[in-house]
């Protein structure tokens, strides 16, 4: 979609900080990081969020939790534990129309989130 920031993200036409790539996801550093570890997720595919998920996408989501499984390792944060999140709609405090799972880690999460 041209006027999204994360497909502007995956083409990059706006830097980001890649920590890995493939053909079907793209994950980056969060720009304002809420943990030590603040990773953001997303297929490269426009998906506004999880309302919109089709049938037929549903393996970019399960490849979605594999990359992130790989990454909990990279940045070692398996053992002590992580969150991942995906924000959908007003209420979910969705900021980006394009889904995205946030992976954070690093440091004691609260439960429940605000
Ligand atoms: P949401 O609130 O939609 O769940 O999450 C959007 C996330 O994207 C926020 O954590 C925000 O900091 C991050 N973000 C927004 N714009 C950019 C950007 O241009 N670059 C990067 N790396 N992160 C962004
Ligand atoms: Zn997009």
């Amino acid at each position: 979609m041209s006027d999204c920031i994360f497909c502007k993200i995956v083409k990059g036409e706006i830097p980001s900080e890649k920590v890995y790539e493939d053909d079907i996801v793209y994950a980056f550093k969060d720009i304002s990081p809420e943990a030590p570890v603040h990773v953001l997720i997303i297929p490269k595919k426009h998906i506004s969020n999880l309302n919109e998920l089709k049938q037929e996408d549903e393996n970019i989501i399960a490849h979605v939790f594999m990359i992130a499984k790989k990454l909990v390792k990279e940045f070692k944060i398996d053992e002590k534990g992580y969150r991942i999140v995906t924000n959908c709609g007003e209420d979910g405090g969705q900021t980006v129309n394009h889904i995205h799972f946030h992976l954070l880690g690093g440091r004691v999460l609260q439960w429940p989130p605000g």
